[in-house]
């Protein structure tokens, strides 16, 4: 049998392992940060009513320039925003990943911070754009003067800031943005995949968007909007930025039964975000049952929850999926995360981590 070495592959590929996180079919999965509330199912009826309408006519091409969906987006996200400045595309992954072949490459550099979003050094791999780790303050916080020193040092074309940020849960000062996009001639991207998790009247990069054409704002519809497997991701910035997307995406990107999908899915938005707040509840219910249990809860703003003081997360991750629960082990030492569910799987995975500690 071939294996993968034997192939003529790009020689930045060889050795390489994929994005990993376990994909076990388990009773309780608190391991990639989806929404666990089902969409309502008046909406769902909605929704396939809409894809049922698009499959009538889906041997034509779908909307190339998805402008219904784009309305949709612009009205959903508020802040003035119109169709021109909105793209979308197959998840967050693949808006981040058409930037990256738009601004990054061969000879470029992208900047990120980690701890952070796996992803988005795999998008750079993959893209063939040269990651750099920049480095964190404490308690996982970047100051606006951390931030600039690395960005002057390594003069990147694209700087990823992720906020919240995961998978520590924790916001990012606007400050830091503005000062990173002052410091750099590249492109800014903040990744929001969990805005709509932080607290009422929190502020949010769309803010900063009026006057700055090289700023990003990604968000994605995987998470609040419970659709992480209807795959939409889509951003926010200056037009001419999604005139750089059209260059590298593929024609007809997203499927006609995704834009339809979408667009009902954002004609309930209340609805489909009707869980937002008890998913917080959930959070902050974590925030304050784990450090009872003799955990460090990082502070979080997102629908996950950072710990640290475990001895031994290999073996706690194991113990909890011996007991039809898994959480994620995000390779930080002494740490694990854990997705806020409902309430029954939050109880359920707090009743087994205290059985765990205590053994
Ligand atoms: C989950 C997540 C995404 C979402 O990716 P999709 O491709 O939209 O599902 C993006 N960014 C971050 C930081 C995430 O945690």
């Amino acid at each position: 049998m071939t294996s993968l070495s034997d192939l003529p592959i790009r020689d930045d590929l060889r050795g390489l392992t994929p994005y990993g996180a376990p994909e076990s079919r388990v009773p309780i999965a608190l391991n990639v940060n989806e929404n666990t509330h089902a969409i309502p199912e008046a909406v769902a009826h909605d929704i396939v009513t809409s894809i049922a309408r698009a499959i009538l006519t889906v041997n034509r091409y779908p909307e190339r320039e998805f402008p219904v969906l784009r309305d949709s987006l612009a009205a959903y996200l508020g802040h003035g925003l119109t169709r021109d400045s909105i793209w979308a595309a197959n998840g967050s992954n693949e808006v981040l990943q058409q930037i990256l072949q738009a601004f990054g490459g061969q000879g470029r550099s992208v900047l990120g911070f980690p701890p952070t979003y796996s992803m988005h050094s795999i998008i750079a791999r993959g893209t063939g754009t040269r990651w750099i780790s920049a480095d964190r303050d404490d308690d996982f916080l970047i100051s606006p003067a951390t931030a600039v020193r690395q960005v002057e040092e390594h003069s990147p074309d694209v700087v990823f800031l992720c906020s919240p940020n995961n998978p520590t849960g924790t916001p990012l000062d606007p400050d830091t943005i503005v000062a990173v996009y002052d410091a750099t001639d590249g492109i800014v991207v903040v990744d929001e995949a969990y805005a709509e998790f932080a607290p009422a009247g929190a502020p949010t990069a769309l803010d900063l968007l009026p006057g700055r054409e090289r700023l990003i704002v990604s968000r994605t519809m995987s998470k609040a909007f419970a659709f992480a497997g209807a795959r939409v991701g889509y951003l926010a910035a200056d037009p001419a930025i999604t005139d750089a997307l059209r260059l590298v995406r593929l024609p007809y990107h997203l499927s006609a039964l995704t834009q339809a999908a979408a667009i009902a899915a954002l004609d309930h938005a209340p609805e489909m975000l009707a869980m937002v707040d008890d998913i917080r509840q959930q959070r902050d219910r974590l925030l304050v049952e784990l450090p009872k249990l003799g955990y460090h809860a990082w502070d979080s703003w997102a629908n996950f929850v950072l710990f640290g003081g475990v001895d031994d997360p290999a073996s706690v991750f194991e113990q909890l999926l011996a007991e039809g629960i898994i959480i994620r082990d995000v390779g930080m030492p002494g740490h694990l995360r854990v997705t806020a569910g409902t309430e029954a799987e939050t109880t359920a995975f707090l009743d087994a981590l205290a059985r765990i500690t205590a053994r």
